[in-house]
Parts: C-alpha cells; sequence; structure tokens
C-alpha cells in the first residue's frame, strides 16, 4: 500500500530584496516554483548584518489572502492601517488575514544583532477574500512544543499531530500543518498528513532524509532515502504519512494546506481570482478604498 509521501521535487531559492531594501531568499513565489496551492509565497529572512535588514517592509497593502511572519529571531513591529501595533518576538508568530485590505508596515525593532526568520503567503477562498482583516498572534510561550523523545521536538504553530498536540492556528479553509522540528542526528519523525494536503519540507540548518518505502520495515536502506539540504524547499509526494531522519542536527519546516483549486490572478501585494478584481484592488487602493 503506497502511502509514505517521497521527494516529488527539489527546489533552491532565491536571493532576493523586498520591502526597503531587505535581503532575503524567495522559495515560492519565483520563476521556479510559482506557487503551491494553497502557499503563494515563502520568504526566509536571516542576517546579522543591519544593512540587509534595517530599512523593513515601510507601509504597504495586502489584499486576498493571509501573510504568516514566524520569527526565529530578533523582534519586528507591525502596524496597520486599522491601529493594530504589536512586536512579533523571538518564536511568535503572527497569522494576518488581509482578507478586504489592510495597509501595514512591518519594521524590525532592533538596530544591530540577528533577525531572522519566515513568511509564508496562505490563499483564501473566493467566498473569504473580501472577510473582514483580522490577527491570530501568539508568543513562543502559547505555542506548543511537543518533545517526542531526546532526538525529536515538534512546535506546532497549526495543525494536529498524530500525539494530538494541537496547533493555535485556526483555519478551516485549508486546515494548516506548519511545523518547526527539531531533529537531532540519527532522530526520526514519523507522522500523517491528510491525503488531500499539499505539503512542503524546508529545511533551514543541517540535512534530513524524506524515506520513500511503503513498507514498515524499520530498517532503512540508502536507495530508499531522498536527501534535502540545508536551504532545499522539497515538494512531497500525494500519501498519508511522512517519515524523515536527520543525517545531522537538523532544523526543518513541515508546511501542508488543503488545495484551494481556484484560478489565481496575482500582482504584487494582491491576490485574487480574475483580472478585474486586481484592477479593482489597484483602483480601491489609489483611492484610498482599500481598507474596510
Ligand atoms: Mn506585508
Amino acid at each position: 500500500m503506497k502511502n509514505y509521501r517521497g521527494v516529488k521535487q527539489i527546489i533552491k531559492g532565491m536571493p532576493a530584496s523586498d520591502g526597503d531594501g531587505v535581503q532575503l531568499t524567495r522559495i515560492i513565489g519565483t520563476p521556479y516554483l510559482d506557487q503551491l496551492d494553497p502557499f503563494l509565497l515563502l520568504d526566509a529572512f536571516g542576517s546579522d548584518k543591519p544593512q540587509d535588514y534595517i530599512g523593513g517592509f515601510p507601509a504597504h497593502p495586502h489584499r486576498g489572502f493571509e501573510t504568516v511572519t514566524y520569527m526565529l529571531d530578533g523582534k519586528m513591529r507591525h502596524k496597520d492601517s486599522a491601529g493594530n501595533d504589536g512586536v512579533i518576538e523571538a518564536g511568535g508568530v503572527q497569522w494576518m488575514t488581509a482578507g478586504s485590505g489592510i495597509i501595514h508596515s512591518e519594521m524590525p525593532e532592533q538596530e544591530d544583532g540577528l533577525l531572522s526568520g519566515f513568511q509564508l503567503w496562505v490563499n483564501l477562498p473566493a467566498s473569504h477574500k473580501m472577510a473582514t482583516p483580522k490577527y491570530q498572534e501568539f508568543s513562543k510561550e502559547q505555542i506548543p512544543t511537543e518533545i517526542r523523545d531526546e532526538y525529536c521536538s515538534v512546535t506546532v504553530i497549526a495543525g494536529e499531530t498524530s500525539l494530538s498536540t494541537k496547533g493555535v492556528i485556526v483555519n478551516e479553509f485549508v486546515k494548516p500543518i506548519y511545523w518547526d522540528i527539531n531533529l537531532k542526528k540519527g532522530g526520526r519523525l514519523i507522522d500523517t498528513i491528510p491525503s488531500e494536503h499539499n505539503a512542503f519540507i524546508y529545511v533551514y540548518e543541517g540535512s534530513v532524509s524524506v524515506e520513500k518505502n511503503n513498507d514498515e520495515k524499520q530498517n532503512l536502506q540508502d536507495s530508499n532515502l531522498e536527501e534535502i539540504r540545508k536551504g532545499d524547499l522539497a515538494i512531497l509526494e500525494n500519501g498519508e504519512k511522512i517519515r524523515v531522519i536527520a543525517n545531522s542536527d537538523s532544523r526543518f519546516l513541515l508546511i501542508a494546506g488543503r488545495p484551494l483549486n481556484e484560478p489565481i490572478e496575482r500582482a504584487g501585494p494582491f491576490v485574487m481570482n480574475t483580472k478585474q478584481e486586481i484592477q479593482q484592488a489597484f483602483n480601491d487602493y489609489r483611492l484610498g478604498r482599500l481598507v474596510g
């Protein structure tokens, strides 16, 4: 019975600059990987050089999807057109539903030291692209981390593990999984992912291998292992389960979501279903009507 997900494709990120000169690696939202339904963009940022991040992301609009910021190191202050204001600290997540429209800024709350983390864009279904904007925001202390054994811990931002640890984020449209996994050399993670979900792994420290063999035997053979190195995104094949082993002390994101299977029109900070809706978003922004 085929049920373990192997690696379908390995994608390398590309250097990019966004906001006011912030240096980052774009992994989804490039010519190599335009999108992985329902995920529209994945950026990794990480530098201890202030010139790489100090400009931040000054005021800019969004409409039609969700932006998810997960900080590993440093602090980022966000402010929006509705008067919301807060700081995302290391280990914290902000899951922002832009919906009908928001204008916000995301600026480093520090002048030196390490700033690192990820931004993921999650699409909204046509029925909810114009929903009222909202935030789901959690600090490191509020997000559960499941300690499986001396080799493996799983921080569960969204989704539910096979050991019944529930993530803090609610999203009934794509039922996302967003796990940050710490796997020490020789450790193994086995879990389930809903079979209809698109799923990927992004390794940001070390190296792991996905075990694509479909039987339940415990002894892994080299021929059945597909390596994913630091900086690589692996799109996973269809299946219900995943088995990952660490080749060295590793950290990686496991992210999955139910595809929306809807037409996508995107332009800069707007992601809608039709060209007309994109034009409307630009018009609304120009006329100061994007918000609300
Ligand atoms: Mn933004």
